[in-house]
């Protein structure tokens, strides 16, 4: 069968906040965007609609008083962005090619060329694969486990209740301390004797006196009823062996988010943690015509509205872009679609042959 290929002004991977919401403002500016997602799979960790689609109540979305159920909320996103004229597609990315413009991205079965690229292809929190962890009905997964304590641990399931964080990091402990807010006690577990958390975030938990810390120990499985939630963990000390019943009302996972970033290694500029790096006044990466938004792109505020707003500026620089406007790069200089370089300064431009002219408008000369 002879491969399909698709040609599009403006491609985006990813149908979670940030990608959903590119799709809107590209198709209100009539960019006509395809927005791919990866069907559903269980290995990969990808679901349509991004990572609200595993958990239950969110209640600090902007706009929804009341609340709102993730699944619901991204159902929201995608009928906004078909509204204005979205081209949906299901298939799993699993070859780039941004060396050249149009960029070539390789799905099942097709190739799609297109003259610019949003990634908005997410984060996925890693988990610790033990029975009780699955999402529900499966597991306890958005009844009593987590891995956002920003986004459930102000919940009234875990208000004035005793709580486990497990993970030894940075992101363990703020979790930890975010926790303490509401939990009547935070029980940090940790495989070590040591923590990994930098010193200022472990004497912060340490100093905290609703923090205790479970050292050499494993979570081995999660405990409860669907009625009821999470009840207790089995724990498990890594030196003895022994295992205990320990009564608790819900469990966070703190043990490190993975950007999807995989298929853009080497070719994206990515911090040590695979997180791709922006410009900061622009959503452009390292190569022109290639936006990140969302988590992919943010190991520090991971939210639904954070990435939304970021997916919200992709869209305006592609469009920028292809209306032949410069864009701000990580590397301070701004960039057209004609490979123009404006330096960090503004003082000049450097033309795509290497010519370099000043970047003063014209002096016209006054008639007397
Ligand atoms: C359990 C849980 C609860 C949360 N609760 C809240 C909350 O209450 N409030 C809040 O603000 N935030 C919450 N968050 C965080 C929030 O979900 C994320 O910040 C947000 O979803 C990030 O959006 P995104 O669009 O960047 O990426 P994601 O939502 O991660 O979506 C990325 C999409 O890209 C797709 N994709 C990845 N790779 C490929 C590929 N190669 N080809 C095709 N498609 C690909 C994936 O299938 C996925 O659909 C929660 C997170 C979790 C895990």
């Amino acid at each position: 069968m002879a491969t399909q290929t698709l040609k599009r002004d403006v491609v985006i991977i990813g149908s979670g906040p940030a990608g959903l919401t590119a799709a809107i403002y590209s198709a209100r500016a009539s960019l006509k965007p395809l927005l791919i997602d990866a069907p559903p799979d269980a290995e990969k960790q990808t679901t349509p609609g991004g990572q609200l689609m595993i958990t239950t109540e969110v209640e600090n979305y902007p706009g929804f008083a009341k609340g709102i159920q993730g699944p619901e909320l991204m159902e929201e996103f995608r009928k906004q962005a078909e509204r204005f004229g979205t081209e949906f597609l299901e298939t799993w990315i699993r070859e780039v090619d941004l060396s050249e413009r149009p960029f070539t991205l390789y799905g099942d079965d097709l190739v799609i060329k297109t003259e610019t690229l949003i990634v908005a292809s997410g984060a996925s929190a890693q988990w610790l694969g033990i029975p009780g962890e699955a999402k529900v009905p499966h597991g306890f997964g958005g009844n009593g486990v987590s891995a956002c304590a920003t986004c459930d641990g102000p919940l009234p399931a875990f208000r004035n209740k005793p709580l486990i964080v497990v993970g030894g990091g940075d992101t363990a402990m703020e979790e930890a301390t975010f926790l303490t807010r509401y939990a009547s006690r935070v029980y940090v577990v940790h495989r070590r004797d040591k923590l990994r958390a930098s010193k200022i975030m472990q004497d912060k938990a340490f100093r905290n006196e609703k923090i205790e810390f479970i050292w050499n120990t494993a979570v081995e499985e999660i405990l409860g009823t669907p009625e009821e939630g999470v009840t207790a963990v089995r724990l498990r000390n890594l030196h003895t062996t022994a295992e205990h019943t320990f009564p608790i009302s819900g469990v966070f996972v703190a043990i490190g988010h993975k950007p999807n970033t995989q298929l853009f290694r080497d070719q994206l500029d990515m911090d040590e943690k695979g997180y791709l790096i922006t410009s900061g006044k622009s959503t452009a990466t390292n190569i022109p015509g290639v936006f990140a938004s969302g988590d992919v792109q943010d190991s520090v505020y991971r939210q639904a509205v954070t990435a939304a707003g970021t997916g919200c500026m992709a869209a305006i620089d592609a469009e920028r872009f292809l209306d032949h406007l410069p864009v701000a790069m990580p590397s301070g200089e701004e960039v057209t679609i004609e490979g123009e370089h404006i330096t960090p300064d503004h003082e000049a431009i450097i033309t795509p042959d290497g010519h370099m002219i000043p970047n003063k408008p014209e002096l016209v000369a006054q008639e007397d």
